[in-house]
């Protein structure tokens, strides 16, 4: 896999008008820490994160030069620059930095963050980093809990589907080309407001915006904006809720003795591909189709043996955005797994694959698939593979694609 870098740009470079005190609102402390400092160490504890750039302010020497000193307990983080007279030109001062700091390359993914979102998780930051992709940016977002109308002047002209609407956060993540197209193009045509990336993009001009998705990420409800005074006693309510979780988890995940996972893949017919399972190719008229080789059969087993030591999924390991892994081989997956399994101090036992297809007849193969598996397990194991249709009900049933169960079982080393 090509390993992507992940950098990141923390803004506090505000003055904070709407939160009134003797200074910005990130320099505010929530449970004896400024609000920004609560954001880079969830940055710097987010393993995907390579660097850090933080924004302070532009006016204000002595708390840029406070930054830096706070700042030099978390190794991630490269710079502490001044910003500008707004959020954009403040991003534009930490792109700079990046650009002149880092060995960075165009599709590696730039996540922007506000500084006063303190209660950021390194689970959403590894979710956004994980939807960037050349062709697409990642904005976290929330549904609006309340009824959401759309005002002109002093009347109210409609009520608006709030499923269709989304409240946005940050961390926001743009493949650092096109984050650099995005700047030049605010710098060229300045005067327009920016608020945040995803409008930044809106900005381009719309042959510029061709082929380029904005991925919503589920954002949380708890990943707060420091906006009102009142809203820094919600996030010290919600800090002390999490420390009481932390306090009943136990630092290290629980290893059991034996364990038992389970999988499930399914991959649609196209033409013009070759059709694997198990690492085998199985004449027929049709292949399935995926990033991959999209042999759903391994992709299920992955799966299953993934599951059985704790380790999420395939997705997670093996992005489908990843270049590295278009067209591979599925095998070279499973061989990584049950590397994995190794390293996590398991050895898997067993394995049963169920495979549902009405087209092609699979029982001829099924030896030949199985050797081919314990080739790239290469360790004893008991592997049982079974085919089936779905007596023609179901989108197998109508010969659309294939689908795959596994369950893997695996013991303590
Ligand atoms: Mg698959």
């Amino acid at each position: 896999m090509i390993k992507r870098s992940v950098f990141t740009i923390i803004v506090a470079a505000g003055s904070g008008n709407r939160c009134p005190g003797p200074r910005a609102k990130q320099f505010l402390e929530l449970q004896g820490k400024p609000i920004y400092i609560w954001s880079v160490k969830a940055f710097q504890e987010t393993p995907c994160v390579d660097g850090i750039i933080v924004v302070g302010p532009g006016d204000d020497d002595d708390a840029l030069l406070e930054m830096q000193t706070l700042t030099k307990t978390f190794p991630k983080v490269i710079k502490v620059v001044a910003g500008g007279n707004c959020r954009t030109e403040s991003v534009s001062n930490g792109i700079a930095a990046l650009r002149s700091n880092c060995e960075i390359s165009k599709n590696d993914p730039v996540l922007i963050h506000d500084g006063v979102r303190p209660l950021i998780t390194p689970e959403l930051i590894s979710q956004v980093a994980d939807q960037v992709s050349p062709n697409s940016i990642a904005i976290p977002t929330t549904t609006p809990t309340a009824t959401v109308k759309k005002i002109v002047g002093q009347t109210i002209t409609e009520t608006i589907n709030r499923e269709t609407t989304g409240l946005a956060q940050t961390p926001q993540g743009v493949p650092w080309a096109l984050l650099r197209k995005a700047i030049t193009h605010w710098h060229n045509h300045p005067g327009v407001i920016i608020t945040d990336e995803g409008s930044l993009f809106e900005n381009l001009p719309a042959e510029k915006r061709e082929e380029i998705t904005m991925m919503n990420v589920p954002g949380d409800a708890d990943n707060l904006k420091i906006t009102f005074p009142k809203d820094l006693n919600r996030a010290e309510a919600i800090l002390s809720e999490r420390e009481k979780l932390q306090k009943n988890i136990p630092d290290t995940p629980y290893k059991p003795r034996m364990a038992t996972g389970f999988g499930y893949d399914v991959h649609a017919f196209a033409p013009n591909r070759k059709l694997i399972l198990g690492g085998v190719e199985i004449p027929h008229p049709f292949g399935l189709d995926g990033h991959s080789d999209a042999d759903v059969l391994i992709h299920a087993l992955v799966d299953a043996i993934l599951g059985a030591i704790g380790e999420g999924d395939i997705g997670h390991h093996f992005p489908d955005h990843d270049p590295a892994h278009k067209n591979r081989c599925s095998l070279d997956f499973l061989e990584k797994t049950i590397l994995l399994v190794k390293q996590r101090g398991f050895y898997l036992e067993a394995a049963d694959i169920t495979v549902v297809a009405e087209q092609p007849k699979l029982k001829p193969y099924i030896q030949e698939i199985k050797i081919r598996l314990q080739q790239s397990i290469a360790l004893p194991c008991q592997l049982n593979i079974k085919a089936t249709t779905s007596e023609g009900l179901g989108f197998t049933g109508r010969r659309e694609g294939i689908a795959a169960y596994a369950v893997a079982t695996v013991t303590a080393t």
